[in-house]
Formats: structure tokens, C-alpha cells, sequence
């Protein structure tokens, strides 16, 4: 896995959209708190926690997938991937009767970070409507 892993940062890094700070996340260039992880997604601790538990999944491979926005129908695959994860982790951590998963898509939904990531969120009593 290491190395694929590397494989994978460096093609993401040659996507048209540059390289993202997840990219040395997955070579484990940078540490992060990683709670799963298999062949295709990542999942590790949000730096800056919204809840007590928050947690972004990625696709190992961008692919063309800075956002949601950008999905094309070779991406179900990942995107089922990703959201299967979700409920992964969920149960890992303890929070599968009540969490959020969160996917920010551009500007006006503050995305922040060009790699496509779900939130998954919880821990505590959430609020809707969302900010
Ligand atoms: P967005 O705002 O794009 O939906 O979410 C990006 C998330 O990535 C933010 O919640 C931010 O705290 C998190 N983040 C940014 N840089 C790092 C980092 O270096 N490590 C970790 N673990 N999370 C990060």
C-alpha cells in the first residue's frame, strides 16, 4: 500500500489542478491521524474539528475529482467507495445511530481543499439547518 500510495500522490499532482496538501496525506509526507484505510479511499481526522468526531474520506486517486461538481460517470465507482466508507467509520467510531456526512462543493459552500472529500460528522447533538 505505501507504495501505491506514493503512485497515487504523484498522479494527483500531475492532474490539471495541481497537487493538495491531501496528496502528501496519502504519501504520508505529513502525519495524520488515519482511522481507515483500503485500496482506494483514506480516511484520517480533520485538523480542525468541527465536532468530536470529524473525519474526512478521500479517494486515493483524484482522478479529475477536485469537486463534486466534477464527477463524470467513471467516478460512480469511487463515489459509492466513498460513501460505504462513510458508514465504515461511523461504526468504527462509535457514532453510527446519529452522524452527518458533508461534502462542500466550491466557493459558496467553503470549500477549501481541491481533492473531493466527505466530511463525516458527529459525536455530539447536530443542528439543522446547517450554517
Ligand atoms: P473543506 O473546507 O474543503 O470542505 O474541508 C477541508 C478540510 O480539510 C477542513 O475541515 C480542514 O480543517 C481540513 N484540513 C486542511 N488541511 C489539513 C491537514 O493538513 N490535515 C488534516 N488532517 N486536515 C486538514
Amino acid at each position: 500500500t505505501a507504495s501505491s500510495n506514493e503512485e497515487a500522490a504523484a498522479k494527483n499532482a500531475v492532474d490539471t489542478s495541481g497537487p493538495t496538501i491531501f496528496d502528501k496525506i496519502i504519501a504520508k509526507e505529513i502525519p495524520s491521524d488515519i482511522v481507515y484505510e483500503d485500496d482506494n479511499v483514506l480516511a484520517f481526522r480533520d485538523i480542525n474539528p468541527q465536532a468530536p468526531v470529524h473525519i474526512l474520506i478521500i479517494p486515493k486517486l483524484r482522478d479529475g475529482l477536485t469537486q463534486l461538481s466534477k464527477a463524470e460517470a467513471r467516478h460512480c465507482e469511487i463515489l459509492g467507495q466513498l460513501l460505504y466508507a462513510s458508514k465504515i467509520v461511523a461504526e468504527k467510531e462509535g457514532i453510527a445511530e446519529g452522524f452527518r456526512v458533508v461534502i462542500n462543493n466550491g466557493p459558496d459552500a467553503c470549500q477549501s481543499v481541491y481533492h473531493l472529500h466527505l466530511h463525516v460528522i458527529g459525536g455530539r447533538q447536530l443542528k439543522w439547518p446547517p450554517g
